[in-house]
This record gives structure tokens, C-alpha cells and sequence, in this order.
């Protein structure tokens, strides 16, 4: 008798980790005791980190709330999210000999990255409670820590919910919601660069994570003419799509289905220009550019980014074109990560001939 033997090739274990709750609306501070007790916390202490305007517009508010539902809020005003900074706060948690139940990260970027490097220390989960829309960071598990003279990107958990108020975020300056946009639509080159790595590299790919990414970005570019200032409706459109693209990470279990190339070109930049355009408008010159890579339509991609209102040239950032250059020729030495500019990068000719023809510079 012959015994088949029948093997199965398993493939890694896949850890997936997106957020529980996500709530958008208008004036919807006061369901934050709600969402909480949804998660499982019902009582208990807050860790509240916000920066001075965040909670003056937001915070102050949304711990009147808290409070009143009777839980307890310590709130700490933190500054640039480098390690000494993370220390410090842990520091004062430790001398006050406080526990806390979660963290709430109220503000921009920098406040969300802290309560999520802060949440990863302290092993708890945290809320992210955007004041601003301007990049995915509000819903993905990355965040970005100021080492020395560079950004790094680090793992962390996604935040367990989402809590997003359109009448507070639609108040911020569009100019921070446009970014938000520019951000989402890097998501195009960013799944074209995947597939790439994985065709050509044999890095695994996701369908799932890359069909989130990618529904994200064409939210954004079928409605691009109605995402205009001053309106909730604009805010709650581009709020889903950025979650939705922090979502696709926590599938993916890394950056890559919203960030490729594009974000390279925008990393280098940062660093050789630093403070110069946020970090979404620099994602979508780079997205511009790195479509006309691509093959793909950038004309259509740098028309949108028009419409939103959000840069589509170096010269809209007063970037010098130097810089924009050295960016592109030395973007592929940021990170390990396969993309459309390959391992030994752009030529400085092909740069010039790039930038020059999308309009870039
Ligand atoms: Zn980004």
C-alpha cells in the first residue's frame, strides 16, 4: 500500500490589527464616555496628551465630558515627539504613581504620535482623537519619532478607536485637509510600488490591504470637486479615506500598501529641506512624479491635487529646485524598500528630465 504523504506549505502567521471603533461626525465629543465604555473601559483614569491650542479647541471640552461620566482625566502638554520627550512624560506618570486605563492622544500628528509611543511603553491601548487631518497617521500604526536631525517611522498599535469631530477638524486650516488628501492619493504609487516589490522581489503582498489603499485614493479622486474649505461634508470624506489607509497598513501589518516611492522622495526632502510643506504635500508632488515612473496617469493624479487645492509644484512650497533634485536622486537610500526608483535611484539627468516634465519644478 502507498501512502500519500500531503504537505502543506502554510504561509507565516499573519498578525492583523486595525481599530475597533471609528466614529465621524459633527459635535460628537460628548459620545467619547460611550465609545469608551464600547471598548471595555467603563471607569477609570485617562491619560489625556494634547498640546496648548488642541486643547483649548478640543481637549478641555472632551475632558469636562470624561469627567462628568465620571472618570478620571490627568492631561500632560507635550512638546516635539523625540525620546527624551517620551522619557520625560514617562517620568512624571512614574512620580505620580498614577495608572492609567488608556491614553487619548487630542491634536495633530505630533500628539497622536506621542500618545502612541506612550501607549506602547505603558502597554495600553489609545484613542486617537484628531484635531487635524492632514496625514493617514490619525488611524495607522506607525509613528514618527524626531531623532537627532532625522524622522524615523516606528511599529505601534493601532489605536483602538477613533474619535473624529468634523466641526472641530473642518475649523483647522484647509490647508491641513488638503494635505490629508495629498497623502491619500500617494496610496496610488504606493500599491504600484508593492506589487513591484513583490513581482520582482518576492515580497509578500497583500490583495486585501492594497484594495483598502486603493478604494481610499479613489474616494478622493471621484470626489475630489466637492472637497472644498469650510465644509463637514469635505472633512468627513477625506477623515474616512485617511482612516481607511491607516486601516490598510494594520492589514498589511506594515506602511507599505501608503507608502512608496512618493513618501521616499518626500522623507529625503524633509530631510534636506526640513519645515519646508507637510509631510502630505510633499507626498503629493512625489505621488506626481513618481506616476510619470509609473506609466501611470499623473496628469489626472496632478489635476486632482489642483482641484483639492493642494500643491502640485516646488515652487507653491518655495522649494529650492536643488533640493528637490538631490531628494530625488538620493530618496531610494532612505529606507530598505523596493520601489519604482529601484536600488541604485535616479540619475541626476533623469531627475531634472522628471521633475521638469510633470511640472514639478
Ligand atoms: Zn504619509
Amino acid at each position: 500500500m502507498i501512502i500519500l504523504r500531503e504537505v502543506l506549505v502554510m504561509k507565516p502567521t499573519k498578525w492583523m490589527d486595525f481599530p475597533r471603533r471609528i466614529l465621524v461626525g459633527s459635535n460628537i465629543l460628548h459620545e467619547a464616555p460611550l465609545l469608551l465604555q464600547d471598548i471595555g473601559i467603563s471607569e477609570g483614569a485617562i491619560l489625556m496628551i494634547t498640546g496648548k491650542k488642541s486643547y483649548d479647541i478640543c481637549g478641555s471640552l472632551l475632558k469636562d465630558i470624561l469627567e462628568d461620566s465620571g472618570y478620571l482625566v490627568d492631561v500632560v502638554h507635550t512638546k516635539d515627539v523625540t525620546k527624551k520627550e517620551v522619557t520625560n512624560v514617562l517620568s512624571g506618570i512614574k512620580e505620580k504613581g498614577n495608572n492609567y486605563d488608556i491614553i487619548m492622544g487630542v491634536g495633530g500628528g505630533s500628539k497622536i504620535d506621542m500618545a502612541k509611543l506612550l501607549a506602547k511603553e505603558l502597554s495600553i491601548d489609545y484613542v486617537s482623537v484628531p484635531t487635524i487631518a492632514s496625514h493617514d497617521g490619525i488611524a495607522s500604526p506607525r509613528a514618527s519619532l524626531k531623532e537627532r536631525y532625522e524622522q524615523v517611522s516606528i511599529q505601534v498599535k493601532s489605536p483602538i478607536a477613533i474619535l473624529a469631530d468634523t466641526a472641530v477638524i473642518s475649523k483647522a486650516d484647509y490647508r491641513y485637509t488638503a494635505s490629508g488628501v495629498a497623502d491619500v492619493i500617494g496610496n496610488i504609487t504606493a500599491v504600484r510600488d508593492w506589487i513591484l516589490a513583490h513581482k520582482l522581489k518576492g515580497e509578500p503582498f497583500s490583495e486585501s490591504a492594497a484594495a483598502l489603499s486603493l478604494t481610499a485614493a479613489r474616494i478622493i479622486l471621484k470626489n475630489a470637486e466637492s472637497i472644498k474649505p469650510n465644509l463637514e461634508e469635505s472633512t468627513r470624506l477625506v477623515v474616512k479615506a485617511l482612516a481607511m489607509s491607516g486601516v490598510s497598513m494594520g492589514v498589511a501589518g506594515s506602511s507599505r500598501p501608503a507608502s512608496g516611492s512618493e513618501h521616499l522622495f518626500a522623507h529625503a526632502l524633509t530631510r534636506i529641506a526640513p519645515g519646508k510643506g507637510l509631510h502630505g504635500e510633499l507626498v503629493g508632488l512625489g505621488t506626481i512624479m513618481m506616476a510619470y515612473l509609473h506609466g501611470i496617469n499623473w496628469k489626472k493624479i496632478k489635476k486632482t491635487l489642483e482641484i483639492i487645492g493642494a500643491p502640485t509644484s516646488a515652487y507653491d512650497l518655495d522649494l529650492d529646485p536643488n533640493d528637490v533634485i538631490l531628494a530625488l536622486t538620493t530618496a531610494h537610500r532612505i529606507r530598505r524598500r523596493y520601489t519604482i526608483l529601484g536600488e541604485t535611484g535616479l540619475s541626476e539627468e533623469a531627475a531634472k528630465t522628471l521633475a521638469k516634465r510633470t511640472g514639478v519644478l
